[in-house]
């Protein structure tokens, strides 16, 4: 059965026609396979996808089904496949909403519903590949919420995805918002997934003000980092989203690169998808050049991510807000 639900994408037990058709009927009156609605498709015209998915587990009252209907559903996720020369990567959500509330982020400012269960994170996968009509081999935790305050679910989800679906330890991605705690009990699993720290900040008061929901400091959270490195041989990467004329400045930019100093890390520079309503805005080309710059010159080595999917919704939360 696990053949059918994770590689051969079977919504229904109906499907499942090596199975004795007695046992699917019986297992069709009993249970359900379970998987989330798509509710919503984006293309964009690089051949990104982007789904919103209605969540099942909590579809059980008529009311919650009326509401999937008229699109206001609020147990809805995020997915997005990303298709790339020689792979094809999923960002997957963990929670539905977020509890940190970054204050430039679509999801942070959606509010936090509910933690989703391993089956729902895995579900994603499937729905991507469905849509795609490609198998996934890469996956990034980078969608709606915090992976590491889900850890349990986080961690089962890397390892179905692993055992049952095929993809390679480290062709997974948790990114985190810095859970000093999580990334410690993580570093004991002794996993070669990579562990990705969005920090942007270079020093602390900025950093709060960005990142109201948690206490760690930043050195606090590279340490951590650090010992990741020490317990999985793996090197971290740092994530950093640039917000025009907020966390661009050079003296950031220092303060970021003295933090790092000869850390075994990579840092990258995301440019930001503006999102309606919140008041940031995405860096001149210009001001991205001084800032890696500086980076490089502290010794690090600096990456900036290629924006995929601009002309859909999407940074994550963009289409779960316009369907509210
Ligand atoms: N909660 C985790 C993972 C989900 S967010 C985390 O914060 O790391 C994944 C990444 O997307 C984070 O680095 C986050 O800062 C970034 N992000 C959020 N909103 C964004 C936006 N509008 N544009 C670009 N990146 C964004
Ligand atoms: Fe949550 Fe990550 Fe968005 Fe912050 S950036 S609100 S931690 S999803």
């Amino acid at each position: 059965m696990a053949e059918w639900i994770y590689r051969r994408n079977a919504r229904t037990f109906e499907e499942m026609n090596n199975l004795p058709a007695d046992l699917r009927e019986k297992l069709s009156q009993e249970y359900e396979v379970g998987r989330s609605d798509i509710i919503a498709v984006q293309r964009s015209q690089d051949g990104t996808i982007k789904l919103l998915l209605g969540l099942r587990a909590k579809m059980k009252d008529k009311k919650q089904k009326r509401n999937i209907k008229n699109n206001k559903l609020k147990d809805t996720v995020e997915t997005v496949g990303i298709p790339y020369v020689d792979r094809f990567s999923c960002c997957l959500s963990t929670q539905v909403g977020c509890p940190v509330g970054c204050v430039f982020c679509a999801t942070g400012m959606g509010g936090f519903s509910r933690n989703l269960t391993a089956g729902e994170i895995l579900d994603q996968v499937l729905a991507v590949q469905e849509v795609a009509n490609r198998r996934v081999d890469h996956a990034v935790f980078m969608g709606m919420g915090e992976p590491l305050l889900n850890y349990e679910a986080t961690l089962k989800a890397i390892r179905l995805l692993n055992e049952e679906m095929g993809i390679a330890m480290r062709h997974l991605t948790i990114s985190t918002v810095g859970y000093v705690t999580g990334i410690l009990r993580l570093a004991k699993e002794k996993l070669q997934v990579t562990l990705a720290v969005s920090l942007h900040a270079g020093k602390d008061e900025l950093r709060r003000r960005l990142v109201p929901g948690t206490k760690f400091s930043l050195k606090e959270i590279v340490n951590a980092c650090k010992e990741y490195l020490r317990e999985t041989g793996r090197r971290v990467t740092f994530e950093y989203c640039l917000l025009d004329g907020v966390n661009d400045s050079l003296a950031e930019a220092r303060a970021l690169g003295t933090l790092l100093h000869g850390m075994n890390c990579h840092v990258n520079l995301i440019p930001y998808n503006t999102v309606q309503g919140l008041g940031f805005g995405k860096e001149p080309h210009k001001a991205i050049r001084d800032f890696r710059e500086i980076l490089e010159n502290s010794g690090l080595q600096v990456t900036q991510r290629v924006q995929r999917g601009a002309d859909i919704d999407a940074a994550c939360g963009q289409l779960r807000n316009r369907f509210k």
